[in-house]
């Protein structure tokens, strides 16, 4: 049976909590003798900065660096909103990614036939819905130089954040995105702003470029701001996106919105794979955050952060069986009508964090049979 290291960072607010619920799928594969996970666990965020003054510590990055994934539940809280900004819960997030190489932020939006009605579409526009957003993650606006803001001699302030993008940069998250159309729809929309943006036309000039080693899937350019109305107008038009940091931090929120609840989705942040040896580093989370509102009160749905687990064992761990396992249990957990309170109709029952956890790991049982 393969074994894996996994280090998890549950976080602060309802990230423990669904954590707890992973970890029991972790021990259900090992006890079913599918695959093994090692565990350790550390501080990231507000629980980081209460303990050490910052929001992850060195000890605990360099055991995400030694990891065969770094698995991540939510940060920050309303405890944590005045700290200094260089140590607030954030900075964890953005020091993992930046020091990981964690360069790809693939967000897949899937609605569930079972909730369909959850979205904020009408069924007959999202139902079957499966979109994959390829996210630059490490470059452009969030990380520019210059970033500041600096007060002018006639006193009025000035702030600057600073778009860059290379052609390396482009260049590989495009692949990310084409391999991946590949495995999937066989289409690209590259989505940016090149009719007002120098960085958009690199970007769109580079993104064709990549395209030509790929004549088995369809590339098509679309304006960010189209990308998004489209989004909500006809989704199913889509198959993967991919743009750079910013527009892809807008339009996977756009997405997200058509599946019905952020407690439903799951995301991987990638790295480069290694030219030795072909691993690459990862991080798996929700992509909700704390959820400070529900937080402590066994309420949250821990759909996204299993689900994230699932996209672990088919991007990161090669354990496409196990994947395909456990996508499947909970879409026959959705489909046979167990709801947490996010998901939930009007007036409908809804179960807590624990039942659906077992719920889920009562259908691996039974779909492992
Ligand atoms: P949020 O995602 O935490 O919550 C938004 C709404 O969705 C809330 O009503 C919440 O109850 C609900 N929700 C989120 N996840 C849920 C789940 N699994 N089950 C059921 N309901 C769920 O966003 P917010 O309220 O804007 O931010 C709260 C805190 O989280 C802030 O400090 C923010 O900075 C932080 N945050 C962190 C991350 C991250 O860690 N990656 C992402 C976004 C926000």
């Amino acid at each position: 049976m393969a074994s894996y290291n996994l280090f998890l960072l549950p976080g602060d607010g309802i990230g423990p909590e669904i954590m707890v619920e992973l970890k029991a799928i972790l021990n259900w594969f090992g006890a079913a003798g599918i695959a093994s996970f090692e565990t350790e666990s550390g501080l990231v965020g507000g629980a980081a900065y209460d303990a050490h003054g910052k929001a992850i510590s060195e000890s605990d990055m360099a055991l995400a660096q030694a990891a065969d994934s770094v698995i991540f539940g939510a940060v920050g809280g309303p405890k944590w909103a005045d700290i200094p900004y260089d140590v607030r819960p954030e900075a964890g997030l953005l020091r993992l990614r930046k020091d990981l190489g964690l360069f790809a932020n693939l967000r897949p939006a899937i609605c569930y036939p079972a909730l369909a009605d959850a979205s904020a579409l009408k069924r007959e526009l999202v139902e079957g819905l499966d979109i994959l957003i390829a996210r630059e993650l490490t470059g452009g606006v969030y990380f520019g130089e210059p970033k500041e803001i600096v007060t002018l001699e006639n006193g009025e302030k000035r702030a600057v954040d600073t778009q860059v993008y290379t052609t390396h940069e482009i260049e590989r998250i495009a692949r990310v995105a084409f391999d991946l159309a590949r495995t999937r729809g066989g289409k690209v929309h590259s989505a940016e702003k090149h009719n007002v943006m120098k960085s958009g036309v690199l970007w769109k000039q580079v993104v064709t470029e990549v395209g030509k080693g790929y004549a088995d899937v369809t590339l098509e350019h679309i304006l960010a701001d189209n990308c998004a109305m489209q989004l909500v107008r006809r989704p199913k038009q889509f198959d993967v996106i991919v743009c750079d940091n910013l527009f892809g931090d807008i339009l996977s929120d756009v997405a997200s919105m058509l599946t019905g609840s952020l407690g439903m989705l799951p995301s991987a942040s990638l790295g480069a794979p290694d030219p030795v040896t072909g691993k690459h580093k990862s991080m798996y989370e929700p992509v909700h955050g704390s959820a400070p509102d529900i937080a402590g009160k066994g309420l949250a749905n821990p759909i996204a952060m299993i689900g994230s687990f699932a996209m672990a064992l088919r991007y990161s761990l090669g354990q496409i069986e196990a994947a395909d396992l456990l996508d499947k249990a909970i879409a026959n957990v959705l489909a046979s009508g167990l709801r947490t309170k996010d998901i939930a109709a009007a007036g409908q029952n809804a179960v807590g964090t624990k039942e659906m956890g077992a719920a889920i790991i009562k259908e691996l049982g039974s779909l492992a049979r």
